[in-house]
């Protein structure tokens, strides 16, 4: 391999941001990809189970679409652009029955509450855990399933282990879209024009601290040594070893890795065996009350964009839990959950048994879903982000930054900031 300006260790939104601001920029780049694809965790697939469809395996929205930076990408481009939330219906269950309107109206109001008690703990007694809120708010019977939504649901991490903090500093507003044809197919066309990516190349050292701060990188393919590096992979890959780095990393990044675990999520798709719908519209969201802080809650997307599948959705340690189960006993709990709401019609309706269940624990290159801060942890992801070897050495990604944490806008942002300070660096 020849040597270049810049090495960036990861083909994933934060590798390919950096490597777009650095082709833009004039300064060589080059992109080390452990797995055979573009993309990392933006992936569409197109499932035998479900038809052959595109499906995203892994980010399907652009979240706040106004302040999302990949959406006047895609908007230049031409590409069509779904309105997901405006298109969408609601059931919310107590039980086997939908909510009452006053019930309902109850559900709504218990979000500003809950972000108000966040806010008031926050400032008396700093960082605590979200569990550490719902428990704040003991008589409101909606505390505990606006916990199960913010913590496992959307962030893939237990309320009990997991930053509240972190969470408000990371809560996102405005509209999600959805790139018609799905995430990773957009991330393909759109956002690898022009540079140097090599797939299949696993990095398996990073020598950092070299004559001038050079940095040389070992892979299954040879070295490669640059003026700085940019190592964008997940903190599941960072904390697994699987990337030794030499000399040993500063101990506030170590740390910060460790307080930055990885959360899961898994997303499980019954394809429908007959014509019954559950009586639901189209592209209609399934939610339910939680009534005890902790249980699982496990929302579905019915008929999504009309299609003749059901998708559900469960994060942290009860996605961990049914990863290690098996793919069985994950479609078995989603199919348990629609019979509570809908009865045995559910086995009916999906007896053909077409069914997928993702696997980004599985997946060595990543290792979960995305991370999350532990409580008192919140400033990991600045710890991170702060630049190592006067700048030649830069971590980047979903977890580096704050606002858009865990998502791909967040880590096209942080890959575009360290291409900043790597062009600092080569530059000099
Ligand atoms: C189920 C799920 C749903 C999600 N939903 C959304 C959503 O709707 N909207 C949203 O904005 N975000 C969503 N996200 C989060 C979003 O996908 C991630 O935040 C984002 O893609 C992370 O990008 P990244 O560049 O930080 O990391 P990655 O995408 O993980 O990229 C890192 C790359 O490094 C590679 N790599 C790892 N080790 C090595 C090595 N040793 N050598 C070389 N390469 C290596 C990996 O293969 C990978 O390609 C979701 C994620 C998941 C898993």
């Amino acid at each position: 391999m020849t040597d270049t300006d810049v090495v960036i260790i990861g083909a994933g939104l934060a590798g390919l941001g950096a490597a777009a601001a650095l082709r833009d920029s004039g300064k060589r780049a080059v992109v080390l990809e452990a797995s055979g694809r573009v993309g990392g965790r933006a992936w569409t697939a197109y499932p035998a189970a479900l038809g052959g469809v595109w499906f995203d395996m892994g980010a399907v929205w652009f979240h706040d679409a106004e302040n999302n930076p990949l959406v006047p990408i895609a908007r230049a481009a031409g590409d069509t652009l779904l309105q997901s939330d405006e298109i969408r219906t609601e059931r919310t269950f107590v039980g086997d029955r939908t909510t009452t309107k006053a019930e309902l109206a109850a559900y709504a109001s218990a979000w500003p509450r809950y972000e108000a008690a966040a806010e008031a703990v926050i400032a008396a007694e700093g960082d605590v855990s979200l569990a550490e809120v719902t428990r704040r708010l003991s008589d409101d019977p909606w505390a505990a399933t606006v916990e199960a939504w913010e913590g496992p649901v959307i962030c893939a991490a237990d309320a009990e282990n997991f930053s509240a903090l972190d969470w408000r500093r990371n809560v996102l507003g405005g509209i999600n879209l959805v790139p018609e044809g799905g995430i990773g197919a957009f991330v393909q066309r759109r956002l690898t024009q022009g540079l140097d990516i090599r797939l299949n190349t696993p990095v398996t050292r990073v020598r950092w601290g070299g004559p001038g701060g050079q940095v040389t990188v070992d892979s299954a393919r040879g070295s490669i040594t640059a003026g700085a590096c940019i190592v964008t992979v997940s903190t599941g890959v960072l904390a697994s070893g699987a990337l030794v780095f030499d000399p040993v990393l500063p101990v506030r990044v170590t740390e910060a890795v460790h307080d930055l675990p990885m959360g899961l999520a898994i997303k499980v798709a019954l394809r429908a065996d007959g014509p019954d719908r559950l009586g639901l519209p189209p592209h209609c969201s399934v939610d339910r009350i939680i009534e005890r802080a902790g249980d699982p809650l496990m929302p579905f997307q019915c008929w999504p964009f009309g299609r003749d599948y059901v998708q559900g959705w469960i994060g942290g340690s009860a996605a961990w839990d049914l990863a290690r189960a098996g793919d069985a006993a994950a479609v078995d709990f989603a199919l348990a959950y629609l019979r509570r709401a809908f009865g045995a019609r559910v086995d009916r309706l999906f007896a053909g048994g077409a069914s997928l269940v993702t696997h980004w624990d599985a997946d060595p290159w990543v290792r979960g879903a995305y991370c999350y801060a532990t409580p008192g942890s919140a400033l990991a992801r600045d710890a991170l982000a702060d630049p190592v070897s006067d700048g030649h050495l830069m971590f980047a990604g979903e977890a580096c930054h704050v606002g858009f944490a865990g998502t791909l806008a967040g880590a096209w942002i942080s890959g575009q900031a360290a291409a900043r300070t790597a062009l600092a660096v080569v530059g000099r």
